[in-house]
């Protein structure tokens, strides 16, 4: 599954985050069979409104969502590209993940001491998007130092590259906002840049501004919008999720995030941007055995997203019987009332699976 690394300076509230994420999924997680490696690592199952009532309609025995992994990467300090703070171990563990939560501090605190005594989330962001940078710098001129063989073209474009980024990186700006054409692509990834990530600026809010932000929200957002960043920072309250984790029943969670004027709670916030910048979605399998939800790349063909379930489906795939979501919804979950009604179609290993299908792959074994 997809890993996602909460990254900021120290004492913003991470660890609050990734302990709240993780453990209020803790039950549920309880029923799969995987086992914690590493204390900073945690697997999130992705909250989705559309599988739980798919599952109530069909009063299924089970449901199984999908995963996200999350990983708590402390420690990033000034001088982390300098291996300040056991800063080359961490910036290590960014390089796994396919993208960045970038946590930053936009509640006051006097208890809490800040590393620069003073509020200003816009500097933090600074703060840490140099380190990554000077690491990626790094990383490049070693690209760069190795021995150019003219005849090779694959080693001309990764140097032609290499070169293009690193002056970007070397005037500040991340390597994920130098423009990159299609063929490029590939070489550009296998570079496994830090700041060719992508990211989401989360802002930790005091509880009593979760609904509304504040100021320092509303500079993080100015200063995303200036840098041409795809989606809008979030805003999260670190203290409520924890809170949130405690509560046992849906019942009681909805309730509590009432009292803040909030609709949704932070995990599905993140999850929804971290979907839309990964350029993933979800289809969904059904029978009153189970229900799942599937997660692929937008513009996955049948053949291969059945694949995602089994290698062997993608092998013998012979059709994927499919009805939309909204389709699915209108009749009531009833696979016969939506055949008659013309809502199930039969589609072929090259349809383009559209977010929210309801599948029923046919194979040959
Ligand atoms: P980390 O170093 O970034 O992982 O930060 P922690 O999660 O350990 O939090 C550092 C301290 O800040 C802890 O004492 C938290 O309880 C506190 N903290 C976290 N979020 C908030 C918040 O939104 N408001 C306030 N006042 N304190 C918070």
């Amino acid at each position: 599954c997809k890993s996602v690394g909460i990254v900021g300076l120290p004492n913003i509230g991470k660890s609050t985050l990734f302990n709240a994420l993780t453990s209020s999924n803790a039950a549920m997680a309880a029923n799969f069979p995987f086992c914690t490696i590493d204390p900073n690592v945690g697997k999130v199952f992705v909250p989705d409104e559309r599988l739980d009532l798919i599952s109530d309609l069909l009063k299924t025995k089970s449901k199984v969502g999908t995963q996200l992994e999350f990983v708590d990467i402390a420690g990033l300090v000034k001088g982390a590209s300098d291996g300040e703070g056991l800063g080359n171990k961490f910036l290590g563990n960014i390089r796994q993940v396919s993208l960045i939560v970038h946590l930053v501090r936009c509640f006051e605190d006097k208890d809490i001491t800040h590393v620069s005594d003073q509020i200003d989330p816009v500097r933090d962001i600074e703060t840490i998007e140099t380190e990554l940078i000077l690491a990626d710098l790094q990383s490049l001129e070693k690209v760069l130092s190795e021995k150019k063989k003219q005849s090779n073209p694959e080693i001309q474009l990764k140097h032609e590259i290499a070169k293009r980024v690193s002056e970007a990186l070397s005037s500040g700006i991340p390597a994920r906002d130098v423009e990159i054409s299609e063929n490029e692509w590939p070489t550009f990834q296998a570079l496994h840049l830090l700041t060719s990530k992508p990211t989401i600026y989360t802002c930790n809010v005091p509880e009593s501004d979760a609904s509304a932000g504040n100021k320092y929200t509303e500079m993080v957002k100015e200063f995303s919008s200036k840098r041409g960043l795809e989606i809008d920072p979030v805003v999260v309250s670190a203290k409520i999720e924890a809170e949130l984790a405690n509560l046992e029943s849906e019942e009681m969670k909805k309730e509590f995030l009432q009292l803040y004027d909030l609709s949704s709670n932070g995990l599905s916030k993140v999850i929804n941007g971290a979907y839309k910048l990964l350029g993933l979605q979800s289809y969904y399998t059904a029978s009153e055995n189970e229900c799942r939800a599937w997660t692929i790349p937008v513009g996955t063909k049948a053949r291969q997203a059945a694949g995602v379930i089994h290698t062997d489906f993608e092998k013998g795939f012979i059709k994927a019987d499919t009805i939309a979501y909204v389709d699915f919804v209108d009749c009531k979950g009833d696979e016969k009332s939506a055949k008659d009604r013309g809502k199930q179609r039969s589609e072929g290993p090259n349809y383009v699976v559209n977010d929210g299908d309801v599948m029923f792959f046919k194979f040959s074994g």
